[in-house]
């Protein structure tokens, strides 16, 4: 059970959404403007927003911007016309963890909302296959058990999807991981449905990584790409000098 907010300034598919998800469990509202989706999000503890980009007040993607920024733990999915990947595409860059075309199948939308809430509580990664909770990579660790990654002791901030990236790609350390395997396992949705959503956020979690790298002076593990198969985390060379 979690709670909701539906930003959506069409009468009849919010009301069907915000039905939809009550009957699941969940506590939702509806809202129609921008405004009001912040003001929301300010007043009451809010887990997840289904958020329409194309609002009467603030462009969706704004609001998304200022969504993420108040929120960085909040789950953001935006809504979209179908064929809308500029759309899909900026929404990402703006924080939203995941993207659903309208018209909205209300199957599809439960089968995502439950793999994105569980993920975000944590009960998907605890442990390691070997049973532990902790995986370093050079100057990086990956804490499973408090879903946070560290360099050289700091925190490095990361976004819950760009967790889970580097959460999937550490537990096997220099073995390509397939493309729809990624989105499978971190968006628990089909290869074909999003395949920008993957890219965004392995963009955004290297960019981070390499800025983490050049910040610190620590040496990172590197995400190689592999054309129209997938990608690789390999743990870094050690330095000359290094013992181990
Ligand atoms: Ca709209």
């Amino acid at each position: 059970v979690a709670s909701m907010l539906v930003v959506e300034d069409d009468a009849t598919i919010g009301r069907a959404l915000r039905i939809s998800l009550e009957t699941r469990g969940h506590t939702a509202t509806l809202v129609t403007t921008g405004d009001d989706a912040l003001r929301a999000c300010s007043d009451a503890h809010v887990d997840l927003v289904l958020l329409d980009l194309g609002l009467p007040d603030i462009d969706g993607v704004a609001v998304c911007e200022r969504l993420r920024a108040a929120h960085p733990a909040l789950l953001i999915i935006i809504l979209t016309a179908r064929d809308d990947e500029i759309d899909v595409v900026t929404g990402l860059e703006a924080g939203a963890d995941d993207f659903l075309t309208k018209p909205v199948r209300l199957a599809e939308l439960h089968a995502r909302l439950d793999v994105h809430l569980r993920r975000h509580a944590g009960t998907t990664a605890g442990t390691t296959a070997d049973g532990t909770t902790r995986i370093t990579m050079g100057g990086l660790v990956v804490d499973l058990a408090r879903r946070s990654a560290h360099i050289d002791g700091r925190d490095l901030p990361l976004r819950a999807k760009e967790f889970d990236l580097l959460l999937r790609l550490a537990q096997e350390p220099g073995v390509a991981v397939r493309r729809e395997t990624l989105m499978a396992d971190v968006w628990g949705v089909r290869w074909e449905s999003s395949t920008k959503t993957l890219d965004v956020h392995m963009a955004a979690l290297r960019r981070r990584l390499t800025a983490a790298g050049d910040h610190t002076g620590a040496v990172m593990p590197l995400i190689t790409t592999l054309r129209k198969h997938g990608y690789r985390l390999d743990p870094p060379e050690p330095r000359p000098g290094d013992d181990s």
